[in-house]
C-alpha cells in the first residue's frame, strides 16, 4: 500500500510502498477514504513529543471502510467508520475504571504507538472505531475526528460558560465556534495580530467579535479555550476571563508558559489541560454535530501532498482543516 511515512523527527515524511497491515486480535482492516492533518502530527514530526513509534505512518482522524472485519465483534464489512487519536486503552487501571480512560498510562494513540492513516488502509480496534454521521462526506467528517472531539472535551470543560473565549482559530475553534453558538453561548475570537483571514474566517464560524490576541475582548469573558500552542497566551487568556472563570489549554504541546503575577489566578479562576478523549466525547460528539449541524470547512490534498499540507498547517495558511484524500 501506499502511505506517507516518519523515519526520525525533523525530517519530511517520504512516499513509501508497504505491505498491507493485517489486523490483530480485535482489529478491523480499514481502507482509509480521508485522514485529516492535525497540530499534534506537527509536535511529532518537530521531536516536541517524546516517544513516537518509528518509523511512523501519521494520521489520527481517519475516515475508512472495513474490508477485513477480523474477529471483532460488531462491525461489518463495507461499514464507514472513524478512528481518534485514542487508539487502545486497558479497561482496568484506575483511570480506565472511573471515566478517565483518556489518562490511562497504557493508552495507545493512533498515529503515534500505532500507525495511522496517511496511508491506503490502516488496522484500528474495533472499540475505538465510530460509526459516522451520514450527511458528512468522508472528507468533511475526518476532521470531526480530533478536532472536533477534543475541541468538545475543551467546551465541555468550560461548564455553562455563556460568553466563551477561543484563542487561536484553526480546525477546533470553528468546530467548536458553531456548536457554543448552537449551545446558546456567544463566541469571542483571538487571533494572532493581524491576521485578517483568520478573523474573516472566525466572524464566518459564528463569532460575534475577532482581534487580535494582544486585544482585550469587549466583555469580560466566562471561559477561555486556548488551541494555539502558545505559552504567553495563558496569561492573556486568564486577564481575559472574569473571578471563577476557566481558561483551558487544548494542545498537547505547548511553548512554556512565561512568569505571571499570582492576581491573573487570583479570584478563584481556573486554569487546565484537556489531555486526549474519551470514548464518551466520541458518543456524545459526534451525534451532537449531525444536530447542530456543523460545517465543516475541509481542505482536501491527495495523500502524497502531506508535506505541503503540514506545511500551509505550520505557516497559518488554512482556513480550516487539511485533510489527506486516498482515494
Ligand atoms: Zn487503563
Ligand atoms: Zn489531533
Amino acid at each position: 500500500m501506499r502511505a506517507m511515512l516518519l523515519d526520525t523527527p525533523r525530517r519530511l515524511l517520504r512516499t513509501a510502498d508497504l505491505p498491507t497491515p493485517a489486523p490483530q486480535a480485535g482489529q478491523v482492516l480499514l481502507r482509509v477514504a480521508a485522514c485529516g492533518v492535525c497540530r499534534t502530527d506537527l509536535h511529532v514530526i518537530d521531536g516536541e513529543l517524546p516517544r513516537p513509534k518509528l518509523p511512523l505512518v501519521l494520521g489520527h482522524q481517519i475516515v475508512g471502510r472495513v474490508v477485513d472485519a477480523g474477529g471483532a465483534a460488531g462491525l461489518a464489512t463495507g461499514a464507514r467508520v472513524g478512528v481518534p487519536w485514542l487508539g487502545w486503552t486497558c479497561g482496568a487501571c484506575e483511570y480506565c475504571r472511573s471515566g478517565y480512560e483518556n489518562l490511562c498510562p497504557r493508552a495507545r494513540f493512533t498515529g503515534y504507538d500505532l500507525d495511522g492513516g496517511y496511508a491506503e488502509y490502516a488496522c484500528a480496534d474495533a472499540r475505538f472505531c465510530f460509526p459516522l454521521p451520514e450527511g458528512y462526506a468522508d472528507l468533511e467528517a475526518a476532521p470531526l475526528l480530533c478536532a472536533g472531539l477534543i475541541g468538545y472535551r475543551c467546551l465541555r470543560c468550560c461548564g455553562d460558560a455563556r460568553r466563551l473565549g477561543l484563542f487561536g482559530f484553526g480546525s477546533a475553534a470553528h468546530i467548536v465556534a458553531q456548536v457554543a453558538r448552537h449551545q446558546g453561548r456567544e463566541v469571542f475570537a483571538f487571533v494572532r495580530p493581524g491576521d485578517a483571514s483568520a478573523r474573516a474566517f472566525a466572524l464566518r464560524s459564528g463569532a460575534s467579535w475577532a482581534g487580535g490576541s494582544d486585544e482585550p475582548p469587549p466583555d469580560l469573558l466566562d471561559a477561555a479555550i486556548i488551541f494555539a500552542p502558545v505559552g504567553g497566551l495563558v496569561p492573556l487568556a486568564l486577564r481575559a476571563v472574569r473571578p471563577a472563570g476557566v481558561v483551558v489549554c487544548g494542545g498537547i504541546h505547548m511553548s512554556d508558559i512565561p512568569q505571571m503575577p499570582y492576581a491573573l489566578l487570583w479570584e478563584e479562576r481556573v486554569l487546565r489541560s484537556v489531555a486526549n478523549l474519551t470514548r464518551r466525547d466520541a458518543e456524545e460528539f459526534l451525534p451532537l454535530a449531525a444536530k447542530v449541524p456543523v460545517r465543516v470547512a475541509a481542505v482536501p490534498y491527495p495523500l502524497e501532498d502531506a508535506n505541503a499540507a503540514l506545511a500551509d498547517l505550520r505557516e497559518g495558511r488554512l482556513s480550516g482543516t487539511a485533510v489527506l484524500v486516498t482515494q
